[in-house]
């Protein structure tokens, strides 16, 4: 190796940093607890069915901030006009249709009625019976005709000046397309404690999954992890030793809503559903793009605190959303470590890019100036830590995290204004890490490293599942062997 300074240094490579392959595999251990994707849904019940199963080993917490919900205003646009309900497409505004109508007669004034469910306008017309109603007088119409169930707006930058259309009777629609039984409330975020003493005696392990929707293996690895704790935990002393150890607090979803919408309806979306956008941005066309980046609205290093790498534009996928903490999806994650202080390890598991990362994960515009650097012992820990788990992930199937992988976030990918790792280390005293799980797949027909995406083939994500949770697990035994200095 030479450096930049012209230095020079020479070693022999090996496969494995320290020479040899980990394996720790032991007879008779379980694993594989996974068969499919699961959306919010499916992974609730699996937390409560490991509660029911083992209740000496579990407490089921029900996080205090319920999420908005899966759920939207129902819209519907009429050219240059854009009419959203003020109910929920599920309360009711769904029902709601509005018909654009001409009179067919000279001299008619613009009128609108309202009859039940249904918004009917009659268009306003000359002397020689032509439409003359604008868009700006519909809207006004509309609002104060209608305004007790619906709200007009112009669309998009439109300035309402051009005479409107007829239109045919049209069903407004939240466009959400789960099955029923996908529920529309607000929804409860879900944590498994797992523990053989749930006192706060021990030192406690947060490990938290899908604050962005599409990533749809991250939950997987909680799943997983939280199985093979509690069914190997009678049967294998290692195992045994975490629990006595550790208290560990499992969130497999923070962002349900998101999830919900990425399994149902866009699977691309990163942030949750609530949609801060001004009518200029609320039209359907846009919905995809509404949502906070829910690792983009914690309380440290923020926008907001004038660092990079969040955005203030509600349609951008890092939108930080309208202030630090907004969103009850981040309230609940803080609220784990404000409220178990035992806490002193914590795992943000994310998809894709095989990323093994730590604090701090922000910097300022101004100077590139970053979060302050843990201690220089601290960075040892941090480091020596991250050799561990990432030779317990190497352990499943050979996936190797590359060094320059390996790293403060700032150093290694990108600087991410108000993320959460930065508020458990700077507030909270914990050791904050982010998985990046998936790491890239070498093609050796385009000889090129290439991303496996945020929702692979499910054997593919299966597999990351089973390697990270064994990364997870390495954690949990760093956790179990931890001092405090
Ligand atoms: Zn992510």
């Amino acid at each position: 190796m030479t450096s930049a300074g012209g230095g020079t240094a020479q070693a022999r490579v090996k496969e494995w940093p320290d020479g040899e392959r980990p394996d720790r595999t032991i007879p008779g251990y379980r694993k594989d607890f996974i068969t499919q994707y699961m959306p919010p849904g499916q992974l609730n019940e699996r937390v409560k069915a490991l509660h029911r199963q083992f209740p000496q080993l579990t407490d089921v917490i029900a996080l205090p901030y319920l999420t908005n919900g899966y759920r939207r205003h129902a819209q519907a646009q009429f050219g240059a006009i854009v009419v959203t309900s003020l109910a929920y497409g599920s309360e009711g505004g769904n029902d709601l249709a509005m018909e654009l109508v001409d009179p067919g007669a000279q001299g008619r004034p613009l009128q609108v009625t309202v009859n039940g469910k249904l918004i009917t306008v009659s268009l306003a017309t000359d002397a020689s019976g032509a439409i003359t109603s604008t868009a700006a007088q519909v809207i006004t119409a509309v609002n104060a005709g209608a305004g007790s169930l619906v709200k007009a707006t112009p669309y998009r930058t439109d300035d309402g000046q051009g005479v409107v259309a007829p239109a045919p009777l049209t069903q407004l629609s939240d466009f959400l397309k789960a099955p029923a039984d996908v529920s529309r409330e607000p929804a409860r975020v879900l944590a498994l404690r797992i523990g053989a003493h749930r006192d706060g005696s021990r030192t406690g392990v947060l490990a938290y999954a899908q604050e962005h929707a599409r990533e749809w293996v991250t939950p997987l690895v909680t799943i997983e992890t939280a199985e093979r704790l509690l069914r190997n935990y009678a049967r294998d002393p290692a195992t045994r030793r975490l629990l006595q150890r550790t208290d560990i607090f499992i969130v497999p979803t923070v962002n349900p809503d998101g999830a919900n919408y990425s399994f149902y309806d866009y699977n691309f979306q990163r942030k949750n559903m609530t949609n801060h956008c001004p009518a200029a941005q609320a039209d359907p066309a846009a919905r995809h793009s509404w949502g906070v980046d829910v690792n983009r609205n914690y309380a440290v290093g923020s926008l907001f605190d004038g660092y990079v790498g969040a955005s203030a534009n509600c349609l951008s996928g890092t939108y930080a959303g309208p202030g630090e903490h907004s969103e009850p999806e981040s309230r609940n994650v803080i609220w784990l470590a404000r409220t178990y202080r035992n806490i002193k390890f914590a795992m943000n598991v994310h998809s894709y890019g095989g990323y093994f990362m730590w604090p701090p994960g922000a910097y300022q515009a101004a100077g590139r100036l970053t979060l302050p650097r843990p201690t220089k012992a601290q960075e040892a820990y941090f480091l020596r830590s991250a050799r561990t788990i990432e030779e317990a992930i190497a352990a499943e199937r050979g996936t190797v995290t590359w060094p320059q992988q390996t790293g403060p976030v700032t150093d290694v990918l990108y600087s991410a204004a108000g993320n959460s790792a930065d508020e458990l280390w700077y507030d909270f005293g914990i050791f904050g890490w982010d998985f990046e799980v998936g790491n890239d797949i070498w093609n050796p027909a385009t000889r090129t490293w290439e991303g496996v995406g945020f929702q692979p083939p499910f054997d593919e994500g299966h597999k990351e599942a089973l390697e990270y949770a064994s990364g997870l697990i390495a954690m949990i035994g760093l956790a179990a062997d931890y001092r405090a200095p």
